[in-house]
């Protein structure tokens, strides 16, 4: 008899959030109104940070923060090569140059030395990425920053609940995003949350998130709002809606409780992981910093086998996914910079090497089981 197939991502979704969407849905309000203000509200309150403006997406929040600290044409952005396609997408659109930095192959993460090697008269921003979920090192990375009047923007899609020194994500870096894509922590379906120490920041791009309007265009939504509005610039179509906010709302409830069952799996894979032949888990976290546990990866020593392995899992029933594959060697890059293989060996390590196993709070015992023994005889 063959056993269900464990899928790779599944997300968490409960029955209150699905009483407050039909709520919504029978409000007669279901675009941008009272729920993502309330969402915005808690949100903020959960980072640590006075306010937060909700999106539809992580690479919209990560678009206007970049927009928002005056990146433009002709200036230079670092980021990592170890990160999905839209921290360096959005560097992209701005008109400015991505420049990529390599990142440590045990950690997958920048650290304050590489970007330092990188900064030039052009670099305004740098884009980090707390991959997995385990926070950069950001004293001497904000120290760099810092001293070179340059912007530190966190990608924090994978890394909602993380700490870095007893500081909450979200009140670390100059500007933070958030993802609440289908697999990630917090899901909305589609959603994604900007943070910002200046408020000035966080005003301007609210403002671009709706087209560019004035303020009195969001009034708009309530039911005391006018009719008018001037546009001030052109801006995007990036605001939340209601429907996506009311399964925030209970999404976030419900966080730091999945963070507990996220760290008690993690532990659970580690032990059953650790010392199999042919394969690396990844090192511990330091213990002055909370890891949000989005992914949970395993190396393999030898990339040849990697295809091979993900087969095997397949054929048991075990879904699996690659984060990631060196963005510099995607087509786009190479093509438009002229990136070439060899260059950033510690992304490329990674890149080549990365499994990433079924990995949630709704996962049973027999579903660890079934994921670490089919890791386990693959390598036997
Ligand atoms: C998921 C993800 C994003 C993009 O998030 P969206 O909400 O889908 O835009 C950005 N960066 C990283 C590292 C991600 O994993």
């Amino acid at each position: 008899m063959t056993q269900p197939f464990i899928v790779f991502g599944r997300p968490d979704i409960q029955e209150p959030e699905i009483e407050e969407v039909v709520a919504v849905l029978r409000s007669g309000w279901i675009g941008t109104g009272p729920r993502v203000a309330e969402f915005e509200r808690r949100f903020a309150k959960y980072v640590g940070a006075g306010d937060a403006l909700a999106v539809n997406s992580c690479t919209a929040a990560l678009h206007l923060a970049l927009l928002c600290h005056g990146v433009g044409p002709d200036d230079e952005v670092i980021t990592t090569p170890m990160t999905f396609a839209s921290s360096a997408n959005v560097i992209v659109h701005t008109g400015a140059t991505p420049v990529f930095v390599d990142v440590d192959p045990r950690t997958g993460l920048l650290s304050a030395p590489g970007i330092a090697a990188a900064i030039t008269s052009k670099t305004r921003a740098i884009v980090t990425v707390d991959y997995h979920g385990r926070p950069c090192n950001y004293g001497p990375i904000l120290e760099l920053a810092d001293r070179h009047g340059i912007a530190v923007i966190e990608d924090a899609a994978h890394a909602t609940e993380a700490w870095w020194h007893g500081r909450k994500v979200g009140s670390i870096a100059h500007a933070t995003a958030f993802s609440f894509y289908a697999t990630k922590n917090l899901t909305t379906g589609e959603g994604g949350m900007l943070v910002a120490r200046d408020p000035a920041v966080l005003a301007r791009a609210r403002r671009l998130s709706l087209h560019g309007l004035s303020a009195d265009a969001w009034a708009r939504y309530t039911s005391t709002g006018r009719a008018r509005y001037e546009v001030l610039e052109a801006g995007f179509k990036y605001n939340l809606t209601d429907i996506a906010a009311a399964i925030g709302l209970h999404q976030l409830e419900r966080l730091d409780a999945n963070l507990e069952i996220r760290e008690r799996l993690s532990m659970a894979f580690d032990e059953r992981l650790t010392g199999v032949p042919g394969i690396h888990i990844s090192p511990p976290v330091d213990p002055a910093d909370r890891h949000a546990r989005h992914l949970y990866p395993v190396l393999v020593d030898d990339p040849g086998r990697r295809e091979d392995l993900i087969d095997h899992l397949k054929s048991r029933g075990v879904g699996a996914g690659i984060h990631f594959t060196a963005l510099h060697l995607h087509p786009f890059y190479r093509d438009r910079f002229g990136f070439r293989e060899g260059e950033f060996p510690g992304a490329e390590w990674i890149g080549a090497r990365t499994v990433s196993l079924p990995f949630y709070p709704t996962l049973t015992a027999s579903e660890i089981d079934r994921i670490t023994d089919a890791v386990r005889e693959f390598f036997s």
